[in-house]
């Protein structure tokens, strides 16, 4: 099964991903972790990437769109994926689906964790205290902001793109992390 994860940063979906993962077998695809991983080896495209992850802002949408494609062509991937970060925008949500298209594979789900923004900014700030050593250089109250806002003009549209074609359900992503889980397992049993 292939399904998406939606909703602001902060939401929980990489939580829910790793689970979905170890329990269901579907590979989480995170792209953050993925651009991290480029970040940290030095690489071209990580010199690209982080000055626009360190700002809030969006990795360009063909990069994201070659890194997706190459990674779900990989053996882990066949039983299912999650996709935790992507898409973020129409033009990647588009462009996912001309390449499932041309993979004959289909997106069978896309979730929406519904989240109070107030509430998200007092989990970013609870998540930099409690783990001093190890802050994202994008995890700031001031980053946040802008990564909601990216997030509300350039992702929230997807919401809609995905309404539209029947795949859209969502989970209260506020109840607490078992909730969440349970809520998402019965969506994958529906
Ligand atoms: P995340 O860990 O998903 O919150 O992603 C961290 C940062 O990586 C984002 O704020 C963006 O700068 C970048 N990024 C991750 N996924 C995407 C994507 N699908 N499109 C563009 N930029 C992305």
């Amino acid at each position: 099964m292939n399904l998406i994860l939606l909703g602001p940063p902060g939401a929980g979906k990489g939580t829910q991903a790793k689970r979905i993962e170890s329990n269901k077998g579907f590979k989480q695809l995170s792209t953050g972790d993925m651009l991290r991983a480029a970040v940290a080896s030095g690489s071209e495209l990580g010199k690209t990437a982080k000055s626009i992850m360190d700002a809030g802002q969006l990795v360009p949408d063909d990069i994201m769109l070659e890194m997706i494609s190459n990674r779900i062509d990989e053996p882990d991937c066949q039983t299912g994926f999650v996709l935790d970060g992507f898409p973020r925008t129409l033009v990647q949500a588009e462009g996912l689906d001309d390449m499932l298209e041309q993979k004959s594979k289909q997106l069978h789900l896309v979730v929406e964790m519904q989240v109070d923004e107030e509430a998200l900014l007092d989990r970013i700030r609870k998540r930099a205290a409690e783990n001093p050593g190890e802050v994202r250089s994008d995890d700031n109250a001031e980053i946040l902001k802008n990564r909601l806002e990216v997030y509300r003009g350039q992702t929230a549209p997807l919401l809609p793109y995905y309404r539209d074609r029947g795949v859209l359900k969502a989970v209260d992503g506020m109840a607490d992390i078992d909730s969440v889980t349970a809520a998402i397992d019965a969506l994958l049993a529906a």
